[in-house]
Order: structure tokens, then C-alpha cells, then sequence
């Protein structure tokens, strides 16, 4: 139990534990971040009607081959009207985007190209209309399905629910969708010298900050968040509070602090004397100190309690665990291969190296810059950071211009 065991291993033991939670309907306008829990078959053609692509003149192609000509103008279509008519040769139907296109028309010939360039919605319809440029057969008709056809399969199940993708579920008529629940993550800060952010600090006191943060992360990653604020450094003060955690019936408990092999690293105690402990201590930087297990059935995630070593390892078990529960058919980070700019020296372990990626305007690479200080209580290189580079366990030495893989925590900057 106290062998020291790669990321990898970690992450493994972790996930194994965790599977989709159970799915719920929910109206489309609460859906955006959820995650589809069946694959959304299009329950008909979208468009549904040919309509037209432009303002313009539903014509016969074959009328407009030589240019100029002129045609009779029969009638005036608007959107949301079927049209009674029929184009028959020599004639034309003035028409407006998204207009079903008449029997007889088989192209649209666009306003630009007529004389009647100041046609507007509500002016009169002209008897006859110049057609100054010749367009081929079907050109600006929207067909009946070329964007989804009947029967196809539009969202996959294990996608998150973009706004894009409720916009096409509302086209579609739909709007009950099936998720899977949102997963319950249970937040305990554990530590004496620990107080609240509106508190007066005392000698020697610092501010909870952990809980802020990995509340934050928690609904950033999908989950529902249930602060257990602060536990006392004692065995009764931290089993109270994971009790609590149990009877809210939550999917996972994260703890912060207490983990490590200080007199009162009382996280790890409870968890080996009262529940399952699985593992601990995994070989990385930082985050050295985590302890994975069960309490009373409920799994627990023990992060450590320095700021940055909490955050980063959230973000390499609870964040992919916390996605799996929630349904995601992908629980990475985007990964970009990444020059570094700098060189890096590291004490063997796994290293997530907090650093700035943007994209070299003359290589067209993406390369990777030192956010600062590497130390796990540097708040402030995170905040700057946009990335996390890894450096693989064993890697001691990382020279400047060598490729890694970074993930990605925010969006890439455009330059250095
Ligand atoms: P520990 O794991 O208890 O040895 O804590 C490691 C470091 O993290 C110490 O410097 C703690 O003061 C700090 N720390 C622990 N819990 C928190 C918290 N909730 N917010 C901010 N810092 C914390
Ligand atoms: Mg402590």
C-alpha cells in the first residue's frame, strides 16, 4: 500500500471505479454542458421543403441560359407561405430566402442579378423582371435534406450538448433530450490553520482557498457541488463530515490536505482505519500525496493540500472521473505537441509543468514558455498558465526546443 505508483496505474485504478450515471430527460433549454445519453436520430429531412437559398426569382433554369432576357413576373413569395403557382416558361415568381420554391421553378436566379435590385419585402411585384446573368439548373435551391436527411444520426450518445447542437434538436422538434445525471462531488477542506474568506485571519492562519477552487472545477467539469466547508485536523472532525457527504448520497467525495505523512495528515487515517484505502502517493509533480479509497462505499479522492498540487490533480483524476460519470465518450484534455522554449530540469517524477502555449507565426508550431514558478503553492503561475506540458517520469533533464505534449486548459495564445 504505500509502494509509490505511476500516473497511469492511478489513473486507471481511479476510473475502473466509475461508470455513467443513470439518465434523466430534460428540456433543451437546461441541456447545454450535458451529456446525450442516447444517439439523436433526425425524425425527419431538415430543410424540409425546397426553399430558396437567396431573395430572387424562382425560375426555369432553361429561360435564363442566354442573358439578358425577360420574364413575366406571376406572383410574390414570401417565407412561411406555400405557394399557389406554377412557373411555367417565359414566367417567374419573385421569391424570399427560405421560401418554399413553386411547382415549374428548378433554380433561383439571385436579385443582384436582375433589374429590380431595389426588390424589398412589401414593394410591389414589377409585371416583368430583367434577368442580367444566366444561372445553372438548381442553382440557390435549398433540396429537401442536403442538410439531414430523415432517419440519420445527428448527435452521437456520450457528446456534450453544445449550443449548436441545441439549436439542430430545436430544428429537429425536439426538446426533451436524454442525459445522463449530473454527478454529486462532495468538497471537504481539511486543516487547523484553515478559515473562511470573509474571516479575520489569526497568527499563523490562512484562507480556504481549495474549496473555491475545486468547487469551481467540479461544476467546470459538469458535477454538482456540495461543500462540506472545513474539517479539524481530527479523526471525529473529518468522519463527521464524510458521514454528511454519505448520507447526500453523493457519487464522489474530494478532500483537500491531510494526506501526507505529517503527525496530523488525518485524511489517509480515517480512510485506512474506517473505509477502503487503494492507493497512495503517486509518482508526480506535483501531487505526490493522494490517496484514493472508499469511505463507506462512497469513492474518495484524497488531493493534497498545497493549492496547485490540489488543482492538478483534480485535473488528472477528478476531472476524468467526474466526466465519466457524467456520460463523456472523451475524457482528455485537447493535447497539442508543443516546442518547448525553455529548458527544464525535474526530480524524476511525472511532471506537469505549468506554462504558456501559443502558436510561433514564423514555424507555425505550437510552442511552450515557463508560466514562472513551479513551486505547489504558486497560485499565480497557474492563473497565468494555459497549459499543463508533461514531462514523463524519468525525464531528469528537458532541453530547450525538445517537443512534449501539453494539455490544454484554455484556449491557445496567438502569440508569446
Ligand atoms: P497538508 O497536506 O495538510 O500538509 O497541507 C499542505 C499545504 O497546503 C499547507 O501549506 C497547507 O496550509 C495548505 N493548505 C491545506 N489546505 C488548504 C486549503 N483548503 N486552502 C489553501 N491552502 C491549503
Ligand atoms: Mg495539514
Amino acid at each position: 500500500m504505500d509502494q509509490i505508483i505511476s500516473v497511469t496505474v492511478a489513473r486507471e485504478r481511479i476510473l475502473e471505479r466509475f461508470d455513467c450515471l443513470p439518465s434523466e430527460k430534460v428540456h433543451i433549454t437546461e441541456a447545454l454542458g450535458r451529456v446525450l445519453a442516447s444517439d439523436i436520430l433526425a425524425p425527419h429531412d431538415l430543410p424540409l421543403f425546397p426553399n430558396s437559398a437567396m431573395d430572387g426569382y424562382a425560375v426555369n433554369a432553361s429561360d435564363v441560359s442566354d442573358t439578358p432576357t425577360t420574364l413575366k413576373v406571376i406572383g410574390d413569395i414570401r417565407a412561411g407561405q406555400q405557394p399557389a403557382l406554377t412557373v411555367t416558361s417565359g414566367t417567374a415568381a419573385r421569391i424570399m430566402t427560405g421560401a418554399p420554391i413553386p411547382r415549374g421553378a428548378d433554380a433561383v436566379v439571385p436579385v443582384e442579378l436582375t433589374d429590380d435590385k431595389l426588390s424589398v419585402s412589401g414593394s410591389t411585384v414589377p409585371s416583368q423582371v430583367s434577368i442580367d446573368g444566366s444561372v445553372h439548373l438548381g442553382a440557390y435551391i435549398r433540396r429537401k435534406g442536403d442538410d439531414i436527411r430523415a432517419g440519420e444520426r445527428v448527435l452521437v450518445s456520450g457528446r456534450k450538448l453544445t449550443p449548436v447542437a441545441i439549436g439542430v434538436l430545436a430544428a429537429l422538434g425536439i426538446s426533451l433530450v436524454n442525459v445522463a445525471c449530473k454527478p454529486k462531488v462532495a468538497i471537504l477542506a481539511t486543516g487547523d490553520e484553515l478559515v473562511d474568506i470573509d474571516s479575520i485571519l489569526g497568527p499563523g492562519q490562512i484562507r480556504n482557498s481549495n474549496s473555491y477552487s475545486l468547487i469551481s472545477l467540479v461544476r467546470d467539469a459538469g458535477g454538482e457541488a456540495l461543500n462540506l466547508k472545513v474539517a479539524q485536523d481530527t479523526v471525529e472532525s473529518v468522519q463527521s463530515k464524510l458521514k454528511l457527504a454519505v448520507e447526500h448520497g453523493v457519487d464522489l467525495i474530494l478532500t483537500s490536505a491531510g494526506v501526507s505523512v505529517g503527525a496530523k495528515d488525518v485524511v489517509r487515517m480515517v480512510i485506512d482505519q474506517a473505509g477502503e484505502l487503494v492507493f497512495w502517493k503517486v509518482n508526480m509533480s506535483p501531487g505526490k500525496p493522494l490517496v484514493f479509497g472508499q469511505y463507506d462505499d462512497t469513492p474518495l479522492l484524497g488531493l493534497p493540500g498545497n493549492p496547485v498540487s490540489s488543482i492538478i490533480a483534480f485535473e488528472v483524476f477528478a476531472r476524468p472521473s467526474i466526466l465519466k460519470l457524467a456520460g463523456h465518450a472523451n475524457l482528455q484534455r485537447t493535447t497539442l505537441p508543443v516546442r518547448l522554449l525553455d529548458s527544464v530540469e525535474t526530480d524524476g517524477r511525472e511532471t506537469y509543468f505549468r506554462a504558456v502555449v501559443a502558436r510561433d507565426p514564423n514555424s507555425d508550431e505550437f510552442v511552450a514558455r515557463s508560466a514562472g514558478g513551479q513551486g505547489s503553492h504558486m497560485m499565480q503561475t497557474l492563473v497565468q498558465a494555459n497549459a499543463l506540458v508533461i514531462i514523463p517520469a524519468g525525464r531528469e533533464h528537458v532541453h530547450s526546443g525538445e517537443v512534449l505534449y501539453a494539455w490544454m486548459l484554455s484556449q491557445v495564445y496567438g502569440v508569446l
